[in-house]
């Protein structure tokens, strides 16, 4: 039994290195298949002399940092590794290609292997079992990680307003998830760099939202919390305030926005979209305005504002002129309507006053 035992074992271990012999490549044609890669494209080549197996490409390639290598997996299987780390990027923000640029490297790209990118997305590499040998498919490969790696870090400065392309490109795509599951940990990061100090005073100029801490919850895009407006989910522009914010309907001025005496006024006639404000002050509106106004609020959406419209202030100027059935509606809508006699400052929008806008 004990000689029996001993045969198993050994032909367990002859299998065993031959199947390790199988799976190692014929080191002379793939090796020079990588030499001729190196040199075609200025780049050096090295084998450890002691492993020619093992080898490595490194330069500049394409105008990024370029570094090739096999290696082998605690398996034994061996592998080849690419990546490339970009060197200048230059974000333009009217360039709106980013993301259109990205989805086609991942739609053409046909690969087996895995992508992955740094969270800053200055670097994406690349890995594949076996030894890429195929020198037409490595160059592609090459040139896919060269686009990326131009691209990615846009894409994380883009922020939060890249977070919906990006889920749907992650459903087309499945080669790129994991180079988006790094992205949105980068706009995740950025975001609580540039904002986390001062998240509560921060505004969406386009919407005139709050900043909020906001959850990106889509499958399959890695879960990731960031700061951006809590409306339009864009992390890029904000401005800071902390007063109080009133929508004025004021048929008499064309200015949209002023503030003064802490407040920052904004006029609805000129915006004609609600936003994030915490009273109402008609000065002078018509009748159709002021309908269509409560009309807007009556069937806003927002969860956030519409909690808090039955509590909000609704000051009508005692000469704005309004129908006995506009002030109903207005009743109706807003619980604390109160009429006011005009001032000698009769709350127009100023315009020697704008509003202070930090983008
Ligand atoms: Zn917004």
């Amino acid at each position: 039994m004990e000689i029996l035992g001993i045969l198993v074992c050994l032909s367990f271990i002859i299998l065993g290195s031959t199947a390790l012999r199988l799976i190692k490549p014929n080191t002379t044609s793939e090796m020079i298949a990588w030499q001729e890669f190196a040199s075609s494209h200025q780049l050096q080549f090295m084998a450890r002399a002691d492993d020619p197996d093992h080898a490595i490409i490194t330069g500049t390639l394409q105008d990024c940092f370029f570094f090739l290598k096999s290696a082998q997996e605690e398996t034994g299987t061996l592998y080849t590794f690419i990546s490339m780390r970009g060197h200048h990027f230059n974000f333009d923000e009217t360039n709106r290609d980013y993301l259109r640029v990205f989805a086609q490297c991942g739609e053409m790209l046909r690969v087996k292997g895995i992508l992955e990118a740094d969270s800053d997305g200055k670097r994406v590499s690349y890995k594949e079992s076996g030894i890429i040998t195929d020198s037409e498919y490595l160059v592609s490969v090459v040139n896919t990680l060269s686009s990326l790696v131009k691209i990615c870090p846009n894409i994380v400065d883009l922020g939060g307003e890249a977070i919906p392309e990006l889920h749907q490109i992650a459903i087309r795509a499945k080669i790129l998830q994991k180079v988006i599951d790094e992205l949105l940990v980068g706009i995740s990061k950025n975001s609580k760099q540039r904002w986390s100090a001062n998240v509560l005073k921060l505004w969406c100029p386009h919407c005139l939202a709050h900043y909020d801490q906001r959850w990106v919850n889509q499958p399959p895009l890695k879960r990731v919390n960031y700061f951006g407006c809590r409306k339009c989910g864009q992390s890029r522009h904000s401005f800071e305030f902390e007063g109080k914010m009133v929508v004025v309907l004021d048929d008499e001025t064309s200015i949209e926005q002023s503030q003064q005496d802490g407040e920052l006024r904004v006029n609805w006639q000129q915006r004609r979209s609600l936003f994030d404000f915490d009273e109402i002050e008609i000065i002078r509106a018509t009748d159709e305005d002021v309908e269509r106004f409560a009309m807007q609020v009556g069937n806003d959406t927002d969860k956030v504002q519409k909690s808090r419209y039955g509590e909000m202030r609704c000051v009508v100027l005692a000469n704005s002129q309004l129908s006995e059935n506009s002030m109903r509606v207005l009743k109706r809508v807003f619980s604390k309507l109160e009429i006011r006699e005009p001032q000698s400052n009769s709350g127009h929008l100023s315009s020697n006053e704008p509003a202070n806008k930090s983008l």
